[in-house]
């Protein structure tokens, strides 16, 4: 065999290498223009979307990652609540990424940290993503390639005890938004739509979030039920006023029609939605946004008009920790400077001779006092 195929099928070779395929699959939107790029592991027969494969090395060209503005990942294909209501039906496992999904991972955020104007970066939707066993990793990823990033994380807030979202919030800054579900105000409510959830363990990790991270949005998700809908006042100021929520949106719950028992049992007319949407228009206190009835389910966003000084104090506390930390990272830097600096043999050859002029400073120093 000739060197030069030798050369070819030893290239051929290196290159196979490094594709290797991961345990990913990604989406893109319809007109393959990349505006919108979702990543998930493989094998949640879900999405009507085509779904690819993803191979690592991403071979760049896959991606143009210049015109993705809206990006979503996926860190699980399950979930760890059960709702009555809920209509994406988990699937399967908990994912645990190999090495290789964790390489494309940050490759991805890599390049669209460097190239993408992106306006939404979103961490979990269909699936729980507070259980995956990578939450932290890449929360590291994130942190160490985002600064002031729109970021949000949608969760069902099950396990909000058990994790830690500070790199996340550290990526987001002020833009950063904590999603959670939370369907009523009374536990007893509560319980009755959502299985396998711990309503007071939620709610006091989301006390606590608001305490150590005054910067970032938390906004709660409703879906209206005949159960819940009988005092949505009630349920706002709770929201607002005790646990410190910047933002609500109430969904109208969804039943497919081949559930009648279901319907009866939670749903809620369309009529009772719309007066529900119309009294809180008339309530001076909130904000309420249009009613977006363009997708299924209908939704609507609610803001607390009081809130807006408080969320103004958040933005001055996050700008004053980012200060803070940009000194303290220059005084270790000084500090390191300095103790490499001691360390030197230069230091510590030249360490008689500051000694001694140390000591004639000082007997001038005596000398002129006497003078
Ligand atoms: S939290 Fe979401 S995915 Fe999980 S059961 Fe409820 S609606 Fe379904």
């Amino acid at each position: 065999m000739g060197a030069k195929n030798q050369i070819k099928i030893c290239l051929q070779g290196k290159l196979k290498a490094f594709m290797i395929k991961t345990n990913l699959e990604y989406i893109t939107d319809t007109n393959s223009n990349f505006e919108y790029l979702k990543i998930r592991p493989a094998g949640a027969s879900y999405a009507s979307d085509i779904a690819r494969p993803l191979k690592h090395p991403l071979c760049l060209n896959q991606f143009n990652f210049s015109e993705i503005n809206s990006f979503l990942l996926d860190l699980t294909t399950t979930c760890n609540a059960k709702c009555k209501f809920c209509y994406s039906s988990p699937y399967g496992r908990v994912s645990k990424f190999n090495n290789t999904d964790l390489l494309a991972i940050d490759e991805i955020l890599h390049e669209l940290a460097k190239h993408s104007l992106l306006k939404r970066i979103q961490i979990g939707c269909d699936f729980e993503p507070l259980i995956s066993k990578d939450f932290h990793i890449i929360g590291k990823m994130f942190q160490q390639k985002f600064v002031d990033a729109p970021l949000i994380i949608v969760t069902n807030g099950v396990n909000l005890d058990k994790i830690n979202i500070k790199d996340y919030a550290k990526a987001g800054g002020s833009k950063f938004i904590l999603y959670v579900s939370m369907h009523a105000k009374n536990s007893d409510i509560y319980k009755s739509l959502v299985k396998g959830a711990d309503f007071d363990l939620i709610i006091n990790s989301v006390k606590k979030i608001r305490t150590d991270f005054p910067e970032i949005t938390i906004q709660f998700d409703c879906v209206l039920t005949h159960q819940n809908s009988s005092d949505l006042t009630a349920y706002i100021q709770w929201a607002f006023c005790d646990l410190g929520v910047d933002l609500i949106e109430f969904r109208k719950v969804v039943i497919p029609d081949s559930n009648p028992a279901l319907q009866k049992e939670i749903g809620l007319p369309y009529h009772v939605f719309l007066n529900l949407y119309e009294s809180l228009k008339q309530n001076n206190l909130y904000e309420v946004g249009e009613l977006n009835n363009s997708i299924v389910p209908e939704s609507f966003w609610v803001k607390n008009r009081i809130n807006i000084r408080t969320k103004l104090l958040r933005e001055k506390i996050w700008q004053l920790k980012k200060n803070e930390e940009k000194f303290s990272n220059k005084f270790l830097e000084a500090e390191k400077k300095n103790s490499e600096l001691q360390n030197s043999t230069c230091w510590r050859i030249t360490k008689p001779i500051r000694f001694v002029g140390e000591k004639i400073k000082k007997l001038r120093n005596i000398s002129n006092v006497h003078k």
